[in-house]
């Protein structure tokens, strides 16, 4: 089942036509519209006619986050202002928030993307879909509503946190799909099993979303375990609309990405070069569809590499393997870099490891690993607690390469944020 089977399955040929025709045009409205571009564009010598083909690309400068801060609050906006309909912000996980204009038409066509998304796994209009991620300035909670009443689906805007409601909403309305962060999914199973509830019986639940924030195979398939579920990795940013730049299908083998809208290049993240297909590195998006604020090679800082493969589903859009993290994210511990995902790759594998866990570094390069116990698996005793603590040690050293010290921790010690879970603290002395 497509939402639009003609452009999600549209034929490699046709896709590069419409992605170079969109490609032009939206160059040159920044070339006319946005001073920032036309600057940019001044300084390196480049024009909207010296892209000739889709490879060309490369020749343009990039856009990077300081960017959107330099220009903010609305240095990048290519439509009259009237013609502005929303404003978002990025979270601003990684500092000043960027700010993110939409006309009416790129809602629509946010909201097209989104619907495409729900159909993909399987969300037809007879489903429930309980949206528990933060309204407001954050893209989360609403591309993902409008989505949901695009494609005719019964939205119930629950925000996140109050696990308490949550329940009685699910229970009341029975609710099918819900659309949570992984660390609050973790969160609301442990809330949960505390109750004695067994989601399989007594809920109705058949599907979540988690994005929002990095998480591991290992992590998807607990939740979908606790939860009797399946769990969709939904990927977007706010840069990029939000939700719905990249999902899951049923095969749950990367996201398909939606390539009539985002021209995608995968780049070495230390030389801005172009990587070699299926090569990991960092993403770089173009828009190929916006009005409002057309971003060009946009450097997302994410990082992940491109499965070309056909999917069994029949897109033709390409995959984006799992994300692996943020550049920004990777810790240099002792002289290793180390993403924060390796480690939680490492914990969730363990049987007696809960769900909630914090990497703290401390003094010169000190690591510590908070990890809570699962009590279902775990009796707490004092010689089985010794031997978890062991078995992590060594599994994190073949992983990481150093041994950090591990503190095994009752269910519920670690704080669980509504928003996106904060999984390092780092207070280095240098
Ligand atoms: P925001 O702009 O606040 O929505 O944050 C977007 C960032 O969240 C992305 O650039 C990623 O770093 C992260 N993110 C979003 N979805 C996922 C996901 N499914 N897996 C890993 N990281 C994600
Ligand atoms: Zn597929």
């Amino acid at each position: 089942m497509y939402w639009d089977s003609k452009l999600e399955t549209i034929n490699k040929e046709e896709l590069e036509a419409l992605q170079f025709k969109r490609l032009i045009k939206i160059l040159k409205t920044v070339t006319k519209n946005v001073n920032f571009y036309k600057e940019k564009f001044k300084a390196v010598g480049i024009s909207p006619g010296d892209i000739k083909t889709l490879a060309d690309v490369k020749k343009l400068p990039f856009t990077t986050g300081e960017d959107l801060k330099a220009t903010y609050p609305d240095g990048l906006l290519a439509i009259k202002k009237e013609d502005v309909v929303r404003l978002h912000t990025s979270s601003g996980t990684t500092g000043k928030p960027k700010a993110i204009f939409f006309s009416a038409r790129d809602i629509d066509s946010a909201a097209e993307l989104m619907a495409r998304c729900f159909v993909m796994t399987g969300v037809t209009r007879s489903d429930v879909f309980q949206n528990m991620m933060t309204y407001g300035l954050f893209t989360g909670a609403l591309v993902m509503h409008y989505g949901a009443e695009k494609l005719g689906v019964l939205v119930i805007p629950a925000g996140p946190g109050n696990s308490e409601r949550q329940l009685t909403l699910m229970k009341d309305f029975k609710t099918t799909v819900v659309h949570i962060t992984p660390s609050y999914a973790l969160y609301f199973a442990d809330f949960l099993e505390k109750k004695g509830i067994s989601s399989q019986r007594y809920l109705s639940l058949k599907r979540a979303f988690i994005g929002a924030e990095p998480h591991t195979e290992e992590t998807r398939q607990k939740i979908e375990k606790l939860l009797g579920i399946d769990a969709y990795n939904s990927y977007g940013l706010s840069e990029m609309n939000g939700p719905g730049v990249a999902f899951e299908c049923i095969y749950k083998n990367g996201m398909h990405i939606w390539e009539d809208n985002f021209l995608v290049e995968i780049i070495g993240p230390a030389t801005g070069e172009p990587l070699p297909e299926g090569e990991k590195g960092e993403l770089v998006l173009t828009t190929l569809n916006r009005e409002a604020m057309p971003l060009i090679r946009y450097r997302t800082r994410d990082i992940t590499s491109i499965i070309s493969e056909p999917c069994k589903c029949g897109r033709t859009h390409r995959r984006l393997t799992r994300i692996a993290g943020r550049t920004d994210d990777m810790l240099i511990v002792r002289g290793v870099n180390i993403f924060p995902q390796q480690i939680e790759k490492v914990l969730m594998s363990i049987p007696g490891v809960g769900k909630n866990y914090l990497i703290k570094l401390e003094g010169l390069d000190e690591m510590t690993i908070q990890a809570e116990f699962d009590l279902s698996v775990f009796d707490g005793q004092v010689e089985h607690l010794v031997q978890l603590q062991n078995q992590i040690v060594n599994k994190l050293n073949s992983e990481i390469l150093i041994k950090p010290k591990v503190e095994i921790l009752p269910p519920g010690s670690l704080a669980v944020s509504e928003g996106k879970a904060k999984r390092v603290i780092d207070n280095r002395t240098i």
